[in-house]
């Protein structure tokens, strides 16, 4: 038996309605906060993310499905966003008259990583992205809108982590000190911290093996050695964090997993130990240099991606129902072969008119179709038989008042559409009214 691949999973029915209701959530809140789609390919060249041998993250150095397609060109399956994002923007002139642009994106990423729950070698990512001044308002934007998006889904065990590394001049200041601090350690630091204080000392800083080490908890502090420039534009994302009302904490070991970061990085965690080292829902930041690095002009820009897969993870484990259940309007059983022939195409009829409705196609059991139209949680049962078909005739069931009528067929439609308002069990709330 073939099974899907490692790392992946197959959303089920039952579940692709959460995703398509959240997705259409995202949607809404992009539309409130002037957020435009963007779709880029799924893969791209390889050296949209392999840019630099510099580059120290394990997501390009060790996580990327990389391929030779037909043509003999190196290929890679997106592992994030941003990267195939700030392409387009460049390759696109997207910045020729806009003075910011708010781009979003939500699709699949790739990533060869070990499954654990939250962590997928295929996971989906929602991303923003803005490019424009570096302006601290923008950095706010981006992370209120994503705030608005957890209120909007009612998740409220959350916590904003922030930090920032400063601009360049800053960040060489402080890497210069941390390298001096770290060398003298170095006996005291896990392998991989061996490789960071080479490549990127920064990231010595949030290392999972040694987060409760002494040496990475005395270590020097970034706002030390921020120069005025970069503990301005912090000081003012702070302060309209506090205007919006937004809560957060600043956390001095937050250095972000990839290396274009500058000035302002935060995470959103999920306050919860149910995910473990998966608990980051959102993470993103302000990278200054990448426009320019793939090509475009010097336009800074700040993003964020959230794992879509441990939001719904998280929505399930605070028992959380985005979704209400399924159901239909209608759904027709039938007694005889002629009556199920008229009937698929007066549920076609019925489609067309913008009512959800099915019937039974298999089953002749009388019994057995009343479970069909039950399971499929039908507001009306429709009955028709050989008679009811004879005297063009329906008898309509109204599964929450259980009241029970036949009707002329060509009163159906309008019958339908009057009563589907009127459940008299709830006043109408158990379903949406209708789908016009
Ligand atoms: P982590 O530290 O968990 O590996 P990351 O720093 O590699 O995360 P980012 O590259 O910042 O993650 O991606 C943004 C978000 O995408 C993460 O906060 C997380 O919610 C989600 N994400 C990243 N990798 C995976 C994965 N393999 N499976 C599911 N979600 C993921
Ligand atoms: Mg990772």
């Amino acid at each position: 038996m073939l099974t899907k691949p490692k790392g992946t999973y197959d959303v089920l029915p039952a579940d692709s309605r959460i995703w398509a209701k959240l997705e259409q959530v995202i949607r809404k809140i992009c539309a409130l906060a002037n957020y435009e789609e963007i779709r880029t390919p799924i893969f791209e060249q390889y050296e949209t993310f392999h840019r630099d041998d510099s580059d120290s993250s394990d997501m390009v150095n060790k996580e990327t499905y990389d391929f030779i397609d037909r043509g003999e060109r190196k290929m890679t399956l997106r592992p994030e966003g941003t990267a195939g994002c700030v392409r387009a923007y460049v390759e696109n002139k997207l910045y020729v008259n806009n003075k910011v642009t708010k781009l979003f994106y939500f699709g699949p990423m790739f990533r060869y990583e070990r499954q654990q729950k939250g962590r997928y070698r295929q996971f989906s990512q929602f991303g923003l992205e803005a490019y424009g001044p570096k302006s601290p308002l923008l950095d706010v934007d981006i992370i209120s809108t994503a705030c608005m998006l957890l209120k909007a889904v009612g998740l409220n065990k959350i916590r904003v982590r922030i930090n920032t590394l400063g601009d360049k001049e800053s960040r060489q200041n402080y890497r210069d000190v941390l390298v001096d601090y770290f060398s003298q350690h170095i006996d005291e630091l896990c392998e991989d911290c061996h490789t960071r204080l080479a490549k990127n000392p920064l990231r010595i800083l949030d290392c999972k093996v040694d987060k409760d080490n002494p040496v990475l908890i005395n270590a020097p502090k970034i706002n030390d050695y921020l120069n005025d420039v970069s503990k301005e534009h912090f000081a003012k994302v702070l302060a309209e964090l506090d205007n919006l009302g937004i809560d957060y904490v600043v956390d001095e070991h937050l250095v972000r997993g990839l290396d274009y970061y500058s000035d302002t990085v935060f995470e959103i965690e999920y306050e919860s130990d149910v995910l473990g080292n998966q608990n980051v829902l959102c993470a993103g930041g302000r990278y200054n240099d990448l426009v320019k690095d793939l090509g475009g002009p010097e336009i800074p820009g700040v993003g964020l991606a959230f794992g879509v897969d441990r939001l719904i993870l998280a929505l399930a484990n605070e028992n959380i129902q985005i979704v209400k259940p399924k159901y239909l309007h209608a759904f027709l059983i039938t007694l005889g072969q002629s009556a199920k022939e008229f009937g698929l195409k007066l549920i076609y009829n019925m489609r067309l008119a913008g009512l959800m409705c099915d019937m039974s196609y298999a089953s002749d059991s009388l019994k057995a179709q009343f479970k069909e139209a039950d399971n499929n949680n039908s507001m009306f049962t429709l009955i028709l038989g050989e008679d009811e078909l004879a005297n063009k005739t329906i008898n309509v069931k109204n599964n929450h008042t259980k009241e029970q009528v036949t009707i002329s067929l060509d009163e159906l439609l309008g019958y339908l559409i009057k009563n589907l308002n009127t459940c008299h069990n709830c006043g109408g709330n158990c379903h949406e009214k209708s789908t016009n």
